[in-house]
C-alpha cells in the first residue's frame, strides 16, 4: 500500500483541491460518517491539508462530530468573488448541507436542488489548497448520486458497511455504482464497520454481533482493496456525540485502527 498513489483527477479540476474522496454507504446507520470525520482528523494529523464537504442530505451529521453546528460559514472576498468560507476545527476545514438548514426542519431536497447546493459548496467556497477533501455521500444509490458523481471531479471512492448481510448487498450496489460506465470513479476499497465487539470483562473475547468479515470477504469477492476494520467502541459513538473525532486521540486502538486504513486508502 506504501507505493500507490491516489489516481488523478479525470473531472473538472478544482484549482487547488489535489483529491476529493467520496465516502459512501448502501445503508444508512453504518458509520459513514463516523469514518469520515476520522479520517479526516487521521488526515490533519499526517501532517495533509483536509476538508469535509458533508452532502448527506438526509441527515448531515458531520457538524455535530466537529462540534460546529451552531456556526455559520462566513462570506469572504477572493479575488473580487464573494465565497463561502468553511468553517474549522482541529484542523479540517468543513462545509455541510447542515449549515444551509434550520435545526429540527426535516428538508426534502430534490435531487437538481441538491446538486446545485453541493456544487456551490465545492466550486463557490473559498476551500484553499487541499490535499484531500472527503465528501460524506448520503446513504443509498439514487439520483442524487449520479448527479455528484458526474459534476464533481471525484478521484476515488471508499465505501463503509457493517459485515451484517442487508448492508453488504446495498454496499455491493454502492460499488457497482462507482465502477458503472457513465462514472467511472476508482473504488480505493471498503472499510468493514462495527466489526465485532470485546467487552471489557472478556478484553480477549471477540463477539462478532453483525457476523464476522463479512465486508473483507465481500471486498475479496468485488476484486476491490480491503482497508481495515473497526471494531464497535462506546466511546466512539460518544467522540462523535460530543464533537470531538476519536482519532484525535494518541497511542489508543482506535488511533491506529483509523491510520491504518487511512495508509491503505492513499
Ligand atoms: P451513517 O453516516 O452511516 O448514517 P453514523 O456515522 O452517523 O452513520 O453512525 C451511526 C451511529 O452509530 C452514530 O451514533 C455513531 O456514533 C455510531 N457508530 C458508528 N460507528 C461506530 C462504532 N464503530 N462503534 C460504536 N458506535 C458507532
Amino acid at each position: 500500500a506504501t507505493e500507490k498513489k491516489a489516481p488523478e483527477i479525470k473531472g473538472k479540476p478544482i484549482p487547488g483541491i489535489k483529491n476529493i474522496i467520496a465516502v459512501a454507504s448502501g445503508k444508512g446507520g453504518v458509520g459513514k460518517s463516523t469514518v469520515t470525520a476520522n479520517l479526516a482528523v487521521t488526515l490533519s494529523k499526517m501532517g495533509f491539508k483536509v476538508g469535509v464537504l458533508d452532502a448527506d442530505i438526509y441527515g448531515p451529521s458531520v457538524p455535530i462530530m466537529f462540534d460546529v453546528a451552531a456556526e455559520r460559514p462566513l462570506s469572504v472576498n477572493v479575488d473580487g468573488k464573494s465565497k463561502m468560507k468553511p468553517v474549522e476545527n482541529y484542523g479540517v476545514k468543513i462545509l455541510s448541507i447542515g449549515f444551509f438548514t434550520k435545526p429540527n426542519q426535516a428538508v426534502i431536497w430534490r435531487g437538481p436542488m441538491a446538486a446545485k447546493a453541493l456544487n456551490q459548496m465545492i466550486f463557490d467556497a473559498a476551500w484553499g489548497a487541499l490535499d484531500f477533501l472527503l465528501v460524506d455521500l448520503p446513504p443509498g444509490t439514487g439520483d442524487i448520486h449520479l448527479s455528484i458523481m458526474q459534476s464533481l471531479p471525484i478521484t476515488g471512492a471508499v465505501v463503509v458497511s457493517t459485515p451484517q448481510n442487508v448492508a453488504l448487498a446495498d454496499a455491493k450496489k454502492g460499488v457497482a455504482m462507482f465502477q458503472q460506465e457513465s462514472i467511472n470513479v476508482p473504488v480505493l476499497g471498503i472499510v468493514e464497520n462495527m466489526a465485532y465487539f470485546t467487552p471489557q470483562e472478556l478484553p480477549n473475547n471477540k463477539y462478532y454481533i453483525f457476523g464476522e468479515q463479512g465486508a473483507k470477504n465481500l471486498s475479496e469477492d468485488l476484486q476491490v482493496p480491503f482497508l481495515g476494520e473497526i471494531p464497535l467502541v462506546q466511546s466512539l459513538r460518544e467522540s462523535g456525540d460530543i464533537g470531538r473525532p476519536a482519532a484525535l486521540q494518541e497511542e489508543t486502538p482506535l488511533e491506529e485502527s483509523f491510520k491504518e486504513i487511512t495508509r491503505n486508502m492513499v
